[in-house]
């Protein structure tokens, strides 16, 4: 047993060294977590989080569509939810889902069930836990206008439930801090037909418009006010631009894609170019959208 592992409470879910998860990653890329924990339930992450020294860094993941990690792997605690964090409960006024569901399976069930206003979430990868995170969205929808409150493990104050109102969501952000955990989340409740048409404009127009089927992380970065970031992109003369096996994609220029055995630091490398240039052509400092965690190679571990 490594060092590190003794140092952290006893759980009943599943601990393990040195876990690389760059295969579940959307980007494919991505040194391992020291650790990672998957936990058997809420008790026991629960348990987990009271006992763990809070010099440990933690890192909660989900289906890591957002994320890069970094190729030197991330000093600290990955924290993943497994399939038991993912169900799904209707009552009267909400319907409360799991952190790890996939918005496309809330998507579809909500489609069975004629919930309408949850149409939007078929085209966004990712959990329900990263996409209150992110405050996700597309065309004209995101997940402010549907979520009630959150349930979360805070490090310091353990379980608490917070209204949305009080989440400041904006564009792609929130104010929980980054080491509390989304265990499960309430949706407001629209008995009401669903939106064929809005979900079929959406496939068609993601498909056409978007890299959708290769290696990337959505956005790169968040559009500047009154701005797009992809004619920001295009307008500086990134197009195809490529790094390594890192490319702006000739698709959509606000996506990085992985088409030939790129590394992290390929992608980041890429991504700091483009912010260069379009901030010598226009003077806009892009925003990262997609989230960094972990060290490159030449740091130290
Ligand atoms: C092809 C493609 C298309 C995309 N299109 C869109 C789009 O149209 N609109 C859009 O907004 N995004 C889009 N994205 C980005 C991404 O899908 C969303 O941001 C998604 O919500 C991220 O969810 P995730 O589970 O993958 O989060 P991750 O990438 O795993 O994590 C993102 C952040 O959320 C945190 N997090 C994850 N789970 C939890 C949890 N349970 N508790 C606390 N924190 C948590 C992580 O710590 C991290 O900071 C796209 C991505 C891809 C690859």
């Amino acid at each position: 047993m490594s060092l590190f592992k003794k140092l952290v409470p006893n759980v009943r879910g599943k601990l393990l060294s040195d876990a690389n998860m760059s295969a579940s990653s959307w980007f494919k890329v991505g040194g391992p977590f020291e650790l990672l924990f998957i936990p058997e339930d809420e008790l026991d992450l629960l348990n987990f989080i009271k006992n763990l020294d809070h010099k440990i860094p933690i890192f909660v993941i989900g289906a890591l569509s957002n994320t890069l990690i970094r190729d030197g792997g991330v000093k600290g605690i990955g924290i993943k939810l497994n399939e038991k964090f993912s169900n799904i409960n209707v009552s009267n006024d909400f319907i409360e889902v799991g952190a790890s569901l996939l918005n496309m399976k809330f998507a579809k069930y909500a489609h069975k069930n004629n919930f309408s206003g949850y149409e939007f979430l078929s085209g966004i990868p990712g959990t329900i836990g990263g996409s209150i995170i992110m405050n996700a969205g597309c065309y004209g929808r995101e997940m402010s206008d549907i979520l009630y409150d959150v349930k979360i493990i805070d490090r310091i104050k353990g379980l608490d439930n917070i209204p949305a109102k009080n989440l400041k969501m904006s564009y792609r952000k929130t104010s929980i801090n980054s080491e509390s955990i989304i265990i499960s989340a309430k949706f407001k409740y629209f008995k009401k037909n669903w939106d064929h048409k809005y979900k079929a404009y959406i496939k068609t127009e993601r498909v056409g418009s978007q890299p959708v089927n290769q290696l990337t992380g959505g956005s790169t970065f968040k559009n500047p006010e009154g701005y797009k970031a992809w004619k920001l992109i295009e307008d500086a003369g990134c197009r195809g631009l490529s790094i390594g096996g890192a490319k702006i994609s000739d698709m959509h220029t606000n996506f990085i894609i992985n088409y030939n055995n790129a590394t992290a630091d390929d992608i980041e490398s890429l991504g700091n170019i483009v912010r260069q240039k379009v901030y010598d052509q226009s003077g806009i400092k892009l925003e990262w959208e997609i989230r960094k965690i972990g060290f490159t190679n030449k740091e130290e571990l």
